[in-house]
């Protein structure tokens, strides 16, 4: 799908309701369908952009997944964005007869774009989660991931069909894959039920797949994840899913992200948080100290006179952002370490210490929360 803003397209609010987004799709839908515009390219283009905006924003999740990442988010190496509208298969007189029901073709009178109405299913969407260490998320990672599948069924090609024997045209709908019925003046349509809008049957079955096209069966798909992910966001691996019966679409697989905890590092958005021990000598002299980074050790300057719970900041060492060029920042907090055991010469000095008035803190110094709250303003 071209980057459109899909709000933009239906001319409706970023909060509208369910009820304003299907107001506004029926009323363009209507301005814009190929039989009010015949031979109108831009119509027609129109009329497919209002149905692909209509099939994500008319879908909660698909919507909350376009409000999370945007049409770009999630984008790249195989991997598509929201699932669903422009994938494969989407059509955009499916979404209108979904919306206004099969028969509003009489309406306009005649129906007359001549399009085979007989639909066929797509295979469902897989969910799969995929955990990953902070280490991970700092850096695009690609995972590999095993997963059970209906695939399509070998001996019959998917087809459902008994090799050798075909589809036929359906009795009942005559392949159209609906039914008319009349009510009160209008004549409408519904889905055939022999046949479920495939418009053919199958005469006799697959004895693998029992007519389905589908066994059951195991893929290993490789998941290209962007680096600055973050727990509870989605993405979406088109085509990657299910096959759809008898040969139709083949589904999404959507992986959810998953956040490992880690033994010291603690994420505050892309910032990463980092509690030193620092002995009090080398709070009070300074010292040039070794830290873990997510991407190995790396040297940090205390200065002398480092209060504990003082902030210090590695531009830069976090994590670099998902949308946007940059990283956060590794936040060092530190922690003066108090020695739980002494040895007789170490009490005399710190008694000694303890003598002098310098060592003692003076009125009017600022607390430990406030130091907090100056470092992360
Ligand atoms: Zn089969
Ligand atoms: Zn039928």
């Amino acid at each position: 799908m071209a980057d459109q803003d899909l709000y933009k397209t239906l001319g409706v609010s970023r909060d509208a309701s369910q009820a304003e987004i299907k107001k506004a799709y029926r009323k363009l839908a209507m301005q814009y369908h190929p039989d009010r515009n015949p031979d109108d390219k831009e119509a027609e283009d129109k009329f497919k952009q209002v149905g692909e905006a209509y099939s994500v924003l008319s879908d909660p999740e698909k919507r909350r997944r376009y409000d999370q990442f945007g049409s770009a988010g999630m984008r790249g190496g195989g991997t598509g964005g929201f699932g669903g509208a422009g994938g494969m298969g989407f059509d955009p007189f499916d979404i209108f007869r979904e919306v206004f029901g099969g028969g509003f073709g009489d309406i306009f009178g005649g129906g007359g774009h001549g399009r085979q109405r007989s639909t066929v299913q797509r295979g469902s969407d897989l969910q799969i989660r995929i955990k990953l260490s902070l280490e991970e998320i700092a850096q695009d990672t690609t995972k590999k991931v095993k997963l059970k599948r209906l695939i399509a069924c070998e001996t019959c090609d998917g087809s459902g069909a008994k090799p050798g024997t075909g589809k036929e045209t359906c009795p009942m709908c005559h392949g159209n894959g609906e039914v008319a019925y009349r009510q009160g003046f209008f004549t409408l349509a519904r889905t055939c039920p022999r046949c479920h809008g495939e418009g053919s049957i199958i005469s006799q079955p697959c004895s693998d797949c029992q007519g389905d096209g589908r066994v059951k069966g195991e893929s290993t798909i490789e998941v290209d994840i962007p680096h600055g992910v973050s727990q509870g966001q989605y993405l979406t691996i088109r085509n990657a899913g299910n096959v759809g019966p008898r040969g139709g679409p083949i589904g999404d697989v959507i992986v959810l992200i998953e956040e490992e905890e880690h033994s010291f590092f603690e994420r505050h958005g892309d910032d990463i948080l980092y509690d030193l021990h620092l002995s009090f000598p080398n709070a009070a002299l300074g010292a040039e100290v070794q830290v873990p980074t997510l991407n190995g050790k790396a040297k940090i300057n205390i200065p002398s006179g480092t209060q504990s719970g003082k902030i210090l900041r590695m531009r830069g060492k976090g994590i670099p952002h998902l949308n946007s060029s940059g990283s956060g920042d590794q936040l060092i907090r530190i922690q003066i370490y108090t020695p739980k055991k002494l040895s007789d010469e170490e009490r005399k000095i710190l008694q000694d210490l303890e003598q002098r008035e310098n060592m003692h803190p003076k009125r009017g110094e600022k607390g430990f929360f406030e130091r907090v709250k100056e470092a992360f303003m």
